[in-house]
């Protein structure tokens, strides 16, 4: 069995007038991410976390901002077409794992449907969501934005 490990780090910062999505769930906020897609920082970091695993490149390169087609897009969309490149090289999703760094809003009543979207797509049951504030430090403290870190396992027999 060959294993590889990736890691995805991602930032959004809030903006009037969008909707706020995270782990594919619409969560009610005065803000939501500014993005060329739907700026779900979750599922972007998920992503850049899988592609380094399987030695992919990242985010940019597969989804680039440039392109139209991307634009407004649900990242559910970024993160299944990120599954199936991880599984045309023979991966299988072990697990991941990730911490989400919001000041605001509250993130954690919505983990279990962000844990079901994820596992859905990734065809794994082993998904991991954590949060926490950054205690009113730094940009996230003053309710800039979102950002996300996030650990990818694959493996490959
Ligand atoms: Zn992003």
């Amino acid at each position: 069995m060959i294993y590889r490990t990736g890691f995805g780090y991602d930032i959004h910062k809030f903006a009037k007038g969008r909707k706020l999505f995270l782990g594919g769930v619409k969560i009610p906020y005065r803000h939501g991410l500014l993005g060329h897609s739907d700026a779900d920082v979750l599922l972007h970091s998920i992503s850049d976390a899988l592609l380094g695993a399987a030695c992919l490149g990242d985010i940019g390169i597969h989804f680039p901002n440039t392109d139209k087609k991307y634009k407004n897009i649900s990242s559910l969309i970024i993160l299944k077409k990120t599954y199936e490149l991880v599984k045309s090289k023979g991966y299988k999703v072990q697990n991941v794992d990730c911490t989400i760094l919001a000041q605001e809003p509250k993130v954690m009543p919505y983990r279990d449907e962000m844990i079901k979207n994820i596992s859905k797509i990734l065809n794994s049951s082993n998904i991991n969501i954590k949060a926490t504030t950054s205690e009113g430090i730094g940009a996230i403290g003053k309710r800039e934005g979102i950002a996300c870190y996030s650990v990818a396992l694959l493996s490959k027999q």
